[in-house]
């Protein structure tokens, strides 16, 4: 098979004597990938040693890999599931981590429709704060001078919930930025952000969207870059301002912060920031009213150097729109992490959004990787664990499947993730995130699988038994050029009695109905983000769902393996799907969604 090898080059010279601290770090890192793997596993497996989650391995103080592989299960959520519950009902004994529990981090994939709890110590704060203090003195080796200006990034907290016995349960980065760490952070000139704590520290969307992208209007000369962690939370700040700018001009030229910012430490501090000026309000008209958005980055901060936005993995379907609205700015992936563990950076972040690569950095965890190959795939059961491959193991150009053991306790769990080796820096290798296993549907922070969409389709079908009809097929796609994008389910019915089908009023409530059996990480952002728009029901003509078989085959399906894609993409498939359409149905309301969950 050729490969196109991605060799990295030394990292240099740094811009500054912290960063040359940073470079060596990561030189010191991936030079030296298998010792410090070995060193980390030998760490976490002494540190963890009397937890019962591993004595029942019967280690016996083994901290060697050869061991650990020959005897810990391989796992995934539902196996630990048993054991995080006793931690959330309040059990204080050392079940994964022999350190105390400081909090539980809210993943964004879900387990039973509920987002996964992921337990966590108090000094992985730390090892997250080292991964991001990597960050810009990669950045400024590409792009100088970022020193001179600030970075404006959307960052948004989430609501946080408790269990039963008293843990705080959130995201990982609302626990970060609520950190001392964060909040306390010591000045560095490369990493002046434009937002105030304040504005990012408040749980109302809306409220901190407003006073963030006010604080950016007002800085708007002095922004290098602008960002947010996805790219679709870049793009829904662009809609904001598309929605809103009529009123951050008022604010702006009367000097007064509009009523509906409402939050007392938002209103303090941007009482010092924002000053009158009808220039700036009149320059922000100017540029708003005529409903052209092409290139708005770019004319509204003139001097953004590049998009810092993750547009890999799912994030790839925004690239078209932030180019349209950024005049195609480089977009620079800078890091890949997730609530379970931080796992590495981009040492290149200048290139095209396809050749990006994310070298993973052995301090942060102990990895291990399956090799997926969808037509050999490697069987792992829990009563013979498998010898799986290391980071100092991997071939160039093939795939393979993320297994993480981390201080926190998780050992040999999945993460879920398909990564690709393109290359090297020193030891390391550089991986092109190619997907996450079974995510059928992802607007924003959402993760939607076969199963949920399936027991979605289930349950509103039900409103149709009145109506003798039935879904016979049906088929999903995520719509991101609406903004927010949404779910859009094609379904095919079968009216026993054409003359008393189901009404427009029955199809919305349908579409209603299968958002309330979505798992909570969607409602929340359809109803506390507003990250996605109301679901859409597009009704096919009968016989659309035979159509696409005989297109599949035509184009080369076998005819006894034809399966019905549950998702589509491809421009053909969706002309047929969208020429076939004969009505088409909107949630009518906002599906339920509280901070509480269920433990
Ligand atoms: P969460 O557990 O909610 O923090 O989500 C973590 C997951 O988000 C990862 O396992 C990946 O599937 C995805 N993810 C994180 N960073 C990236 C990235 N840079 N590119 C693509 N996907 C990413």
């Amino acid at each position: 098979m050729a490969v196109d090898t991605i060799t990295s080059s030394p990292l240099g010279p740094p811009a500054c004597e912290k960063d040359a601290k940073a470079l060596q770090f990561i030189e010191e890192m991936t030079k030296n990938c298998d010792l410090v793997q070995e060193n980390v596993l030998s760490e976490i497996l002494s540190q963890n040693a009397d937890t019962e989650y591993l004595q029942q391995f019967g280690l016996d103080g083994a901290t060697d890999r050869e061991t650990f592989k020959s005897k810990v299960p391989v796992v995934g959520y539902e196996d630990l599931q048993p054991y995080i519950q006793r931690i959330a009902n309040g059990d204080r004994s050392k079940i994964l981590s022999s350190h105390p529990i400081s909090e539980f981090l809210t993943s964004s994939g879900t387990s039973a429709g509920e987002r996964k709890l992921m337990p966590t110590i108090a000094e992985e704060m730390n090892r997250r704060q080292k991964l991001y203090s990597l960050l810009m003195p990669v950045m400024n080796l590409y792009v100088p001078g970022l020193d001179k200006g600030k970075g404006l990034y959307f960052y948004f907290i989430k609501a946080e919930t408790k269990t039963p016995s008293g843990l705080v349960a959130r995201p990982v980065l609302t626990s970060y930025y609520k950190s001392q760490q964060f909040k306390t952070r010591p000045f560095d000139p490369y990493n002046v952000l434009t937002s105030p704590n304040e504005t990012i520290l408040c749980v109302d969307s809306f409220q901190s969207m407003y006073s963030q992208m006010l604080c950016g209007l007002i800085y708007r000369e002095e922004v290098l870059r602008c960002g947010a962690v996805f790219a679709s939370g870049l793009v829904r700040a662009i809609k904001f301002l598309q929605l809103h700018w009529q009123q951050l001009a008022f604010d702006i030229e009367s000097g007064s912060l509009n009523s509906k910012i409402t939050d007392p430490a938002i209103r303090e501090c941007m009482s010092k920031i924002l000053k009158p000026s009808q220039d700036l309000a009149r320059f922000i008209r100017e540029e708003c009213c005529e409903g052209n958005w092409e290139g708005i980055i770019t004319r509204i901060w003139p001097n953004t150097k590049y998009l810092d936005v993750i547009v890999t993995g799912a994030m790839a379907q925004y690239i078209p729109i932030l180019d349209y609205y950024s005049n195609n700015l480089p977009k620079t992936c800078t890091m890949y992490a997730s609530s379970e563990c931080y796992f590495g950076l981009n040492l290149t972040p200048m290139v095209k959004p396809s050749e990006v690569c994310y070298t993973i950095m052995p301090n942060m965890g102990y990895f291990e990787f399956i090799p997926h190959d969808p037509t050999n795939p490697m069987t792992i059961s829990r009563d013979s664990p498998p010898h799986l491959l290391d980071l100092a193991d991997l071939e160039l150009g093939k795939e393979y499947e993320l297994v993480i053991s981390t201080y926190s306790g998780l050992s040999r769990y999945r993460v879920g993730d398909i990564l690709q080796v393109k290359g090297f820096h020193n030891c390391a290798p550089m991986f092109k995130f190619i997907r996450r296993k079974n995510v059928l549907l992802s607007i924003d922070a959402d993760k939607t699988d076969e199963t949920e969409l399936q027991t979605a389709v289930e349950n509103a079908s039900e409103l149709l038994k009145e109506f003798n009809t039935t879904v016979v097929e049906y088929t999903s796609y995520g719509d991101t050029k609406t903004i927010p994008g949404h779910y859009v389910i094609y379904w095919e019915l079968l009216m026993k009695d054409p003359g008393y089908g189901p009404t427009d009023d029955v199809l919305d409530r349908c579409c209603l109905a299968m958002e309330e059996c979505l798992n909570s990480v969607y409602r929340q952002s359809r109803v506390a983000d507003q990250s996605i728009g109301p679901l859409e029901i597009r009704i096919v003509k009968s016989g659309t769902f035979e159509e696409l078989m005989d297109y599949a085959i035509s184009r080369g399906a076998s005819i006894n393996q034809y399966k019905v894609p549950r998702c589509v993409s491809f421009t053909p498939i969706m002309e047929l799907l969208d020429s076939r359409v004969v009505s088409t149905h909107f949630s009518p309301a906002a599906p339920t969604w509280t901070s509480e969950r269920r433990f």
